[in-house]
């Protein structure tokens, strides 16, 4: 893909999101990397539910290691996955208070050494938390870039990830992330993308193909239609 189609592909996701954005409510670097570790085969809007509780009960480290781990299940239990998540909400927080002051590091290779905490999260926390660039590759990323073709099929959730930084402009990563995730939350989603109405079909690989199959379908659907008898 050449540098102008990715151009075009970018202002033209600027300009459907402007004002795209992180969705998981947080006031610090320490209520993000919670949100993110919760929001884990989770959606952003059950996360927020949760954590309008959770984070006036809990302000820091030390008070989710103040509960037994049975109180803090309970009061994540509507999430996902939510034993294993509030094991690793003790354990980060215990590891944030040893090593780091109670404080959530800024390193990236830092932030992967914490319990929960992956490569995909530790660059929403360095990018929205403290400014640094980044490009986080969730599922909407993923499925976006694959199916423009700004990654290949078989590239793995890390080589998307390096693909994205290789092509667009460093100090457009991180609003990059969040305008490639509104897109495809909001337009291009997993089942049925608006491809008839979508700015990009005329450079999507993955919307001609559809088209086609829905054009395919029509036509076979119109041919098999009996033909009314005129008199
Ligand atoms: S044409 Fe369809 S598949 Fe391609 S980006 Fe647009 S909505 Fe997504």
């Amino acid at each position: 893909m050449n540098a102008a189609t990715v151009r075009h592909i970018l202002d033209t996701m600027e300009s459907m999101f402007p004002d795209a954005h992180c969705e998981l409510n947080h006031s610090n670097a320490f209520e993000l990397t919670v949100a993110v570790l919760l929001s884990a085969q989770c959606t952003d809007e059950t996360v927020n539910k949760v954590t309008a509780d959770l984070f006036r009960k809990y302000t820091s480290p030390a008070d989710y290691l103040a509960v037994p781990l049975e109180e803090l299940e309970q009061d994540i239990r509507r999430i996902g996955l939510y034993r294993n998540k509030a094991k690793h909400i003790q354990n980060m927080c215990r590891i944030l208070i040893e090593q780091y002051g109670g404080d959530v590091p800024q390193e990236h290779d830092q932030l992967v050494t914490l319990p929960g905490v992956g490569r995909k999260t530790a660059n929403v926390v360095v990018s929205n938390a403290f400014g640094v660039p980044a490009i986080a590759v969730d599922t909407h990323v993923e499925r976006v870039s694959k199916r423009l073709g700004l990654a290949g099929w078989d590239d793995s959730v890390l080589e998307v990830e390096k693909k994205l930084m290789k092509r667009v402009p460093r100090d457009e990563w991180t609003l990059t992330h969040h305008r490639i995730i509104f897109f495809g939350r909001y337009h291009c989603k997993a089942q049925n993308p608006a491809c008839p109405i979508c700015p990009l079909l005329d450079i999507c690989r993955e919307g001609k193909k559809r088209m086609k199959t829905s054009q395919i379908r029509k036509d076979k659907e119109r041919s098999s239609t009996p033909k009314r008898k005129i008199n």
